[in-house]
């Protein structure tokens, strides 16, 4: 099973090949009719476990746009959120909004740009903690196992 994981099946290939043929950021459906044309026996299933592990390996990327978590918020005006990947915690990001970056599209593209939106992601003060705390223990645990694995050679060459 983990075998076949990692190895490049002949549908995650051609998944893989319709999709570096689109410039549409298609979603899985989307996929799953262009694949379809080349293997027409394949599964939408099939098709976004694919996409899964193709993102999974570093061969795509997933994008989660605008995101699925939904929040609500006092204040009106526009800022930027952080957001805790692991506990989903939500804080406003200290940094004013940056109608700049609007101004900055203007003329570069064919969009017309009426807002953006912008999260930061990472670790918040708690889960940061809960990390280290975790790294510390798996060292420690395994510095501990060294040493007693040590201890017999030290004592026989202290004495
Ligand atoms: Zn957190
Ligand atoms: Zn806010």
């Amino acid at each position: 099973m983990k075998e076949q994981t990692h190895r490049m099946t002949r549908q995650r290939r051609v998944i893989l090949e319709e999709l570096r043929e689109m410039d549409t950021h298609p979603g899985a459906e989307e996929v799953f009719e262009a694949v379809r044309r080349k293997l027409p026996r394949i599964s939408l299933g099939t098709v976004y476990r694919n996409l899964e592990i193709l993102s999974e390996l570093g061969e795509i990327q997933k994008l989660e746009l605008g995101g699925t978590l939904m929040r609500f918020d006092s204040k009106t005006e526009k800022h930027y959120h952080m957001r805790c990947i692991n506990c989903d915690r939500v804080d406003d990001a200290p940094m004013g909004f940056m109608e700049n970056m609007e101004t900055a599209l203007r003329g570069a593209t064919e969009f017309k740009i009426m807002d953006h939106r912008l999260e930061f992601l990472g670790l918040c003060p708690v889960c940061m903690e809960k990390a280290l705390d975790r790294k510390t223990l798996e060292e420690s645990s395994r510095g501990a196992a060294a040493a007693s694995a040590q201890t017999p050679t030290k004592k026989a060459s202290n004495f």
